[in-house]
């Protein structure tokens, strides 16, 4: 079981960004192919941009025509939760940080062998640490 992050919602708007927070802790959805990471393929780790926490790994992202950063699986299983989410009429599968509970994206069962699913991630709900760096995990 993972250790969880815990932090007030002040504390949260006080370390993120506006764009971050609307994302992470609204809920929000990044315009379209406006991503950060939407052209990266450097190796490396995707982790949490809230708390740091390691999410994909550059090899498993794809290039889905979504308009998202897209990967075909997380770390670990237990990186991420998925939750339901009836927004917008539609029943979906939410995506959040296992260790701080961020909002990152989406799962849908239309991705690309050997897992059948596409992450659907928002570019500013991760960061990039290139392959070798030290994990930035956010502590209180
Ligand atoms: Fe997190």
């Amino acid at each position: 079981m993972m250790e969880k992050l815990r932090l007030s919602d002040d504390e949260w708007r006080r370390r993120l960004s506006p764009e971050e927070y609307a994302v992470l802790r609204e809920h929000g959805t990044e315009a379209p192919w406006d991503g950060c990471f939407l052209e990266t393929h450097e190796p490396g780790t995707y982790v949490c941009a809230g708390c740091g926490n390691p999410l994909f790994r550059s090899g498993e992202k794809f290039e889905s025509g979504s308009g998202w950063p897209s990967f075909t699986h997380p770390v670990s299983a237990n990186a991420i939760s998925n939750h339901e989410d009836h927004a917008y009429g539609v029943i979906r599968t939410e995506v959040r940080c296992a260790r701080c509970e961020g909002h990152l994206g989406h799962v849908f069962p239309d991705g690309p062998p050997p897992t059948g699913l596409r992450y659907c991630i928002n570019s500013v709900s991760m960061k990039h640490v290139p392959e070798g760096a030290p994990i930035p995990l956010v502590v209180e």
